[in-house]
């Protein structure tokens, strides 16, 4: 691919993992790139799409440096300052559950320009793996995306609403699981309202889990789900598609499609 993007910082989304997801702009970006700041989330063969660039991992799994936001922020910014080309690379997208705002501030205080280069994030890839519209006339006209893990957790979620119109892609679902059925069964969602797990989305080792909102964490706990995972809540998978049922073991990539 030809043309080296020029602006000094790019956010780009990685995708959910598998490189054919990639945007063209990410692939330019990521061949562009001198030095590549990543989460722990963007996968191996999306980084191996730049093997020119320094790689710094910042995430916080067992073992490495626990990088500090402030220090993510200030290390982008001194990597430009000293020239290079960066890119800040985020999983799915960066503008959904990335904590983009923080690092967009950072630079606009130092005035150094940037682009933010779209990814696809978890929920689209997950409801394509289970071939599970998002919206559907006459079902929900509008759909949550949700997470219990940032800054104010599950505080803010109107549950009345929810349990009423129960459409959501809960991100950082492993964790939320049993507190959003119990919410949500707790305002009168209906324990049989469809769910479905979807677990390393679009890549090889991808699981899926068809389950219902009563048995939802129940099943996630049996086939001890340990990846990320989002929970698509309210839209079933076509029954063509159906998706595997809750498992203790691993299964075949894409097994059940
Ligand atoms: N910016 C990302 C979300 C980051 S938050 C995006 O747009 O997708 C991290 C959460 O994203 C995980 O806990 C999980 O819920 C979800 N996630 C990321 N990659 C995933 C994948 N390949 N399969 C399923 N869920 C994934």
């Amino acid at each position: 691919m030809t043309g080296t993007i020029q602006t000094p910082v790019l956010l780009v989304g990685a995708g959910p993992g598998d490189p054919d997801l990639l945007t063209i702009r990410a692939v330019r970006a990521l061949e562009g790139a001198q030095v590549i700041l990543h989460d722990r989330l963007v996968s191996a063969a999306v980084l191996a799409l730049a093997p020119q660039a320094e790689l710094i991992e910042t995430g916080k799994a067992p073992g490495l440096k626990g990088w500090t936001q402030a220090a993510i922020n200030a290390e982008i910014i001194a990597q430009a300052r000293a020239g290079q080309r960066v890119v800040r690379l985020k999983s799915g997208d960066p503008l959904v559950f990335g904590r983009a705002d923080e690092e967009m501030d950072a630079l606009d205080a130092a005035r150094i320009p940037y682009e933010v280069v779209s990814g696809i994030t978890a929920a689209v890839a997950a409801a394509a793996s289970c071939k599970a519209s998002l919206t559907r006339r006459g079902r929900n006209a509008a759909l949550r995306f949700m997470t219990g893990q940032d800054a104010k957790g599950f505080a803010e979620q109107d549950w009345r609403a929810l349990a009423r119109d129960p459409a959501a892609a809960i991100y950082m679902g492993v964790a939320a699981a049993r507190f959003v059925q119990g919410r949500l069964m707790l305002h009168g969602a209906a324990a049989d309202t469809p769910a479905a797990v979807v677990e390393n989305a679009s890549r090889p080792q991808e699981r899926r889990i068809a389950t219902t909102l009563g048995r939802l964490a129940q099943d996630m706990a049996a086939a001890r789900i340990d990846g990320p995972a989002v929970i698509l809540m309210g839209v079933a998978p076509r029954a063509a598609a159906e998706v595997v049922p809750a498992l203790a073991a691993p299964l075949p990539a894409r097994a059940a499609i």
